[in-house]
């Protein structure tokens, strides 16, 4: 990857674009509030470092799916009361993200002040890519930067677009962190490398199953899609969640990949999919036809933990159990656990993907990862081996 950071350009007196990631989950009735600012915090550094040089600070994101035109309970207001007290600096707010008006408030910045932009997809050109909204978002600056990596993903016009129509573009911390720590699992991970996939379904996650199977020496599989693998291998699931149309695809990578996945050997199986229901400790061979798989059993928990605290690099996404209910949460929290351990004694661990973050979030373990990534979706999309439209658009 080639691309420049924050401290390779000038931004002195510079009125700096910087795309951000501040789509944030907001309570669901008016006066709309942030429940959560992990992505605002997440963008600090680089905003912080910015405002330090002596950039004049044009600060965009996103938020929700509007439907190309302004709706209040996507207005991002209630961020720019929220920066306000984060930040050391007088922040300001555009009440849209282009025009003259916004022109007139990125022109009136001073060095170390902040204009915050109304949400980009109140304009249905920002996510067709439209040049003409590119070069008018170019317009409002001298520099381009991005750290919106949860949104490097999509090639939309605040990503992509707009580098065709500035001189100088840059990564910031943010974006460089996540490409550093993703980048390094994919292409120089210290051996053994595990990785651990779970989730619901096998349809979402197949191309990094597939991905991953040529560089982690054990890919453990969890959550749902443990059961259209049982399936493939002619197993009784019961009335377990199972992609029918992907049990031949499930025997090819068994059979391709025998000796890199290791699957469930128990399973905590429910009578009924809700927390309440009776549940019980399974082998995978002795599913009963009217029961449900919900949660890895203990003895895989032994299995797995045993590879995590052997490997040097884990890379993990996706939940091993419905994690939301919290009698089957159990597998799910000793990943976490197995994980934090093993960054204890030196791994490199890393986190993606919103369930297995949110999961990391209940056990209070985050911080004790080497990495939690920010970006779901883009993260996986890295994993899987794609090229992100949003860091090709950076690169020389
Ligand atoms: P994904 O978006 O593919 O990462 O899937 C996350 C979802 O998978 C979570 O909401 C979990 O509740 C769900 N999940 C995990 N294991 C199972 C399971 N055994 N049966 C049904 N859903 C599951």
């Amino acid at each position: 990857m080639n691309y420049k950071t924050i401290d390779d350009i000038e931004v002195n007196n510079q009125r700096v674009f910087l795309r951000v990631d501040f789509n944030v989950p907001l309570t669901k009735e008016a006066p709309y509030k942030i429940t959560d600012d992990t992505r605002i915090r997440a963008a600090l550094p680089t905003i912080e470092a910015l405002l330090k040089k002596g950039a004049k600070l044009i600060v965009a994101s996103h938020l929700g799916r509007p439907k190309g035109k302004p709706e209040e309970k996507y207005s991002l207001k209630p961020v720019f009361e929220h920066l306000k007290e984060l930040v050391n600096a007088k922040v300001t707010f555009a009440s849209d993200c282009i025009g003259p008006e916004v022109e007139k408030l990125a022109d009136a910045l001073k060095p170390g002040e902040i204009l915050l932009l109304e949400n980009l997809r109140f304009h249905p050109e920002e996510e067709k890519n439209d040049p003409a909204f590119a070069q008018a978002l170019a317009k409002l600056a001298d520099v381009y930067v991005d750290d919106a990596f949860g949104a490097a993903h999509r090639a939309h016009a605040s990503i992509e677009g707009i580098t065709h129509y500035v001189n100088v573009k840059a990564a910031g911390y943010l974006m460089d962190k996540e490409l550093k720590f993703l980048g390094g699992v994919l292409t120089n991970p210290a051996h053994p490398f595990v990785a651990i996939i779970g989730g619901a379904k096998i349809s979402g996650k197949i191309d990094v199953i597939q991905s991953l199977l040529g560089k982690a020496d054990k890919v453990l599989i969890g959550g749902g899609m443990t059961y259209t693998f049982l399936k493939a291998q002619g197993k009784e699931i019961g009335k377990s969640i199972v992609e029918e149309d992907k049990t031949d695809l499930a025997k090819s990578l068994l059979e391709q990949a025998q000796s890199h996945l290791v699957l469930s050997v128990d399973s905590v199986v429910a009578r009924e999919f809700k927390n309440d229901a009776e549940f019980k400790t399974v082998s995978v061979n002795e599913i009963p036809a009217d029961w449900q798989g919900v949660d890895i059993g203990p003895e895989t928990i032994r299995l797995f933990t045993k590879e995590i605290a052997n490997a040097k690099t884990i890379v993990w996404n996706g939940p091993m159990g419905v994690f939301e209910m919290p009698n089957f949460a159990k597998g799910t929290l000793a990943i976490a656990e197995a994980m934090a351990k093993a960054t204890a004694t030196g791994a490199t661990t890393v986190v993606g993907g919103g369930d297995s973050v949110a999961a990391l979030d209940q056990a209070h373990l985050a911080d004790k990862m080497s990495h939690v990534s920010t970006g779901g979706g883009a993260s996986l999309e890295f994993l899987e081996g794609k090229t992100l439209p949003g860091v090709k658009a950076l690169e020389e």
